[in-house]
């Protein structure tokens, strides 16, 4: 079964994700920096009646980087063509997307740092003259050829911007780093997703499963769909605070939205490390558990909790986290 609380994208989703997505910038909500940064390209590419300079988009998964490009797609009055780093196999797939592009269309690569190697060094030509090269011919009597590209703009989405090759990186004008959501931000999102689902909330409900959401929208959504079904099959069908709560719980959300991981997680750095400074490796490891996964996943929400902190020596857990799960503290001042 899918994590409840995983922001990676799961089947059930889909049908819903649609529908929620805010079509317009204006109705994007939060990442003011980055809405007020694209407002301004947008208008200067408009004006200027050409594409928009290439973009990167990084962050955790479920913050909004798909919702944004479909956005700018929108904004820009342009079409978007959609694909993703590992599908395209061969220089000669990425070959026949470009040259299938419009003037000025956007092409949306996501998880663009699983980009194959021999595909991203068709796309620096791509990115940076709108061109496409071309070898024709074997052996001796090999020749390469340029064919000219329409203008288009590339938006590449990344969980991993530190993966991407320093030649890659560079061909984007344009880089933009989501963060975390507050819980200020999702509410409002909440409320909105509730509104668009016909469904009755008050604002304290939509708080409570704002604050239990890993600051990710896509969990927000999926954490509101759930209640709503506690909602109306269990309560009078509002979504108030209690009814939030009481739904939650049943869920098995705590109250911070941590889950068995999250848990597992902490009481390795305190209990099988002993609450020295350990390096990620090793707590991947003993949870048996993925290191990119804790890097993407976890590991950003619980610093944006304050559960643990990053230090020169490693991660250590915080105060917080060991009150949250009834450990002692007091022993473990001297390794800060
Ligand atoms: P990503 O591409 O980063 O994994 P998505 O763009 O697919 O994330 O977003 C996941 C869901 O969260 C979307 O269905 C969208 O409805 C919602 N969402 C994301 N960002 C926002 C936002 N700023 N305002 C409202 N809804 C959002």
């Amino acid at each position: 079964m899918d994590r409840l609380i995983g922001p990676e994208y799961s089947k059930e989703d889909n049908s819903v994700e649609h529908s929620l997505r805010p079509k317009r910038l204006s109705d994007y909500i939060g990442q003011e920096d980055t809405v007020e940064k694209l407002n301004i390209f947008i208008e200067a590419a408009k004006n200027r009646h050409e594409p928009l300079d290439h973009v990167l988009l990084s962050g955790p998964p479920g913050l909004g980087k798909t919702t944004l490009s479909n956005i700018i797609a929108n904004e820009m009055d342009v079409h978007i063509k959609v694909t993703s780093g590992p599908a395209i196999e061969k220089a000669g797939d990425l070959a026949s997307i470009l040259t299938n592009l419009e003037e000025n269309d956007i092409l949306f690569i996501d998880e663009i740092h699983r980009i194959h190697r021999v595909v991203e060094e068709t796309l620096y030509p791509a990115m940076e003259d709108f061109a496409l090269d071309i070898i024709v011919g074997k052996g001796p009597s090999a020749r390469s050829i340029r064919l000219d590209l329409p203008k288009f703009t590339l938006i590449g989405a990344t969980t991993r911007a530190g993966q991407l090759t320093s030649p890659l990186r560079d061909r984007f004008g344009v880089v933009l780093t989501l963060q975390l959501y507050d819980s200020e931000s999702l509410k409002n999102i909440v409320l909105r997703s509730a509104k668009l689902l016909n469904t009755a909330i008050e604002d304290g409900g939509a708080l409570e499963i704002a604050k239990r959401s890993r600051g990710t929208p896509r969990i927000a959504n999926r954490l509101l769909k759930r209640v709503r079904d506690y909602a109306e099959v269990m309560e009078s069908g509002v979504i108030t605070e209690d009814v939030a709560k009481r739904g939650l719980k049943m869920l098995g959300i705590d109250g911070y939205g941590l889950d068995d991981i999250d848990r597992k997680i902490i009481m390795a750095m305190i209990q099988n490390f002993g609450g020295r400074p350990v390096g990620i490796d090793a707590i991947a490891a003993s949870i048996n558990e993925e290191r990119i996964t804790l890097e993407d996943v976890y590991e950003p929400y619980l610093l944006q909790i304050g559960f643990i902190n990053r230090t020169s020596r490693g991660r250590i857990a915080t105060k917080l986290a060991y009150d949250h799960f009834g450990m002692a503290y007091e022993e473990q001042e001297r390794f800060l």
